[in-house]
């Protein structure tokens, strides 16, 4: 079970899914039972919303990656 100290730390992973299952649902335990670090998620979350929006990240970015992939495929399978 993470600590308060370790929910700051980790919050921002959380919001990007950059941790484990089993971490998550230790943190998720912590903000149900600790309201303190339920604003601070929310807080968090709000947060991330925006830069999110306020940045727009490139759309093509992973087709790009897909269709480079099937490219290489390709050369693979045709010598
Ligand atoms: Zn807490």
């Amino acid at each position: 079970m993470p600590t308060c100290r370790d929910m700051s730390e980790l919050v921002t992973d959380y919001l990007e899914r950059a941790v484990s299952i089993r971490r998550r649902l230790d943190m998720w335990w912590h903000l149900v039972r600790c309201e303190a670090c339920r604003r601070y998620y929310d807080q968090m979350r709000r947060t991330v919303r925006l830069l999110g929006s306020a940045s727009p990240s490139p759309p093509d970015s992973g087709t790009e990656e897909s269709v480079l992939a099937a490219t290489r495929g390709e050369q693979r399978r045709d010598p």
